[in-house]
């Protein structure tokens, strides 16, 4: 079958292209569709550099040349994110549709900071940033942007906070301002931290693991500095909801901002079967979802929403004599977080939604629940695998009784190198134990089920 050549005028510097956009346009189809494999994975730079040979060069190596080094060496030193037993740490499984338009967002080349510039393509990730608004139980005026990951979601929101606080109670406090988190929260907030010189006040959390509002509660009484608390929706060690409801009834009392981290287990708003979980959410100040966790997107992307965007705006909005004519009574994404030029990064995950629509999000979420809870009821009652904690989401903590950590590693690093599951271990409660994070709908419970046996 021959297929239709494209042409292009020849461009004055780049010369004719076409070639090499069929190349990477023929590439990139085959690459979506096809089954991935397990074995590919990270070496080291000079064994890379061995094989790739050098290719920045004066005269170029030339499209088809690059394209087969990618092809042949870089891609294949690179790990398989939506393998169905890339179960470790919390991989991307994208859907299809929305790695497909990955590729479209790229070509229509739009600069979504500014509604002027990318109207068109804000609209559609305001669309589906509503969709997680009416997930949260937000009032319709609630919005955002797209940022590229939690770690920027979580630092964009706080800084909203700290700001918001310093308006509302006349400037900074002599001590400095405090966030109070707990030490289950993700590391991102700690970074955050830094970047915004702010101390961070411990909240101990129960035995569940949750931060609770009693103990915040307590922090607060003698913390009067703590301008926000973040509460985690799905932590990602552990998959554990904190009870958000109580920590609301507390910010609501102190006057404290209720920032949310759900990057990975937010996806769960989407899931009747542990939307209960999620309950006092609606009364949050910000919240964050990382669409490539479990949202079926491709890297990179974070949604990033606020109750009242105008506090947003207030902190983030970038002045500059360049930027005078910029009308800032319309969405300006770029007002909203710590960014100015943006790729409009939502778009892939807007034409998946649009795609399968909503139920079919909920069917894929709830796939995963259910695969979790197989798993984790052939871990029950199993004699050689022990549950170390319930879990709440889609994250199995677990032990195989009378192993070291030295095992456990040694297990795990042959299972990966034989492509057979990605499980790592993890600290739990200063134990080693192995973590499996479920967020791939193809993966099947029995296929786990079997591999766990190699853990007699
Ligand atoms: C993954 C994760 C983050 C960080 O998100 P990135 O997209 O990797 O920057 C923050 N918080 C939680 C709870 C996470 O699971």
């Amino acid at each position: 079958m021959t297929k239709p050549h494209l042409h292009a005028e020849p461009h004055p510097i780049w010369g004719d292209e076409s070639a090499v956009v069929e190349l990477a346009v023929d590439w990139s189809a085959r690459r979506v569709v096809r089954h991935t494999d397990p074995l590919s994975t990270a070496r080291p730079a000079s064994a890379i550099a061995a094989d790739a040979g050098p290719t920045i060069t004066p005269s170029g190596i030339g499209g088809a040349a690059a394209l087969r080094v990618f092809d042949t060496v870089l891609e294949p030193a690179t790990r398989s994110q939506d393998d169905p037993l890339n179960l470790a740490y919390i991989a991307a499984a994208p859907t299809r549709a929305a790695i497909a338009f990955d590729l479209v967002t790229s070509a229509a080349n739009i600069f979504g900071g500014l509604w002027e510039a990318g109207a068109g393509a804000i609209y559609a990730e305001n669309e589906a940033l509503a969709w997680i608004v009416g997930l949260l139980g937000w009032p319709s005026t609630a919005g955002g942007c797209f940022v590229s990951g939690g770690t920027s979601g979580n630092l964009s929101a706080l800084m909203t906070a700290r700001e918001t606080a310093r308006t509302r109670r006349g400037g900074r406090p002599a001590e400095g301002w405090q966030l109070a988190s707990s030490s289950n929260a993700h590391s991102s907030i700690q970074s955050a931290a830094r970047a915004l010189d702010v101390d961070i006040v411990d909240v101990p959390v129960d035995d569940r693991g949750h931060l609770t509002g009693a103990a915040l509660r307590a922090v607060l009484e003698r913390s009067p500095n703590v301008f926000a608390v973040v509460a985690s929706a799905g932590t990602t060690n552990e998959g554990v909801v904190d009870d958000l409801d109580d920590i609301a009834d507390v910010c609501e009392e102190f006057g404290v901002w209720m920032h949310v981290d759900g990057a990975y287990g937010g996806a769960g708003l989407a899931a009747p079967s542990v939307r209960e979980l999620f309950a006092g959410i609606e009364r949050a100040d910000s919240f964050i979802v990382d669409p490539h966790k479990w949202l079926f997107a491709p890297y990179d992307c974070c949604a990033l929403v606020y109750r009242d965007p105008q506090l947003a705006r207030a902190t983030h909005a970038q002045h500059a004599s360049y930027l005078d004519h910029v009308d800032r009574e319309v969405w300006n994404p770029s007002e909203l977080a710590l960014h100015l030029s943006r790729r409009a990064r939502g778009l892939p995950f807007w034409f998946s939604l649009a795609t399968h629509g909503t139920d079919r999000y909920r069917n894929a979420v709830e796939a995963s629940l259910t695969t979790s809870r197989v798993v984790a009821d052939a871990i029950r009652s199993s004699d050689h695998l022990r549950l170390v904690r319930e879990p709440e989401l889609s994250v199995l903590l677990f032990e195989r009784v009378g192993w070291t950590q030295a095992q456990y590693l040694e297990w795990s690093n042959a299972a990966a190198h034989a492509g057979v599951i990605l499980c790592v271990p993890t600290t739990w409660r200063g134990r080693s134990v192995l973590r499996l994070a479920f967020v791939n709908p193809a993966t099947e419970a029995q296929r786990v089920i079997d591999v766990l046996e190699t853990l007699r």
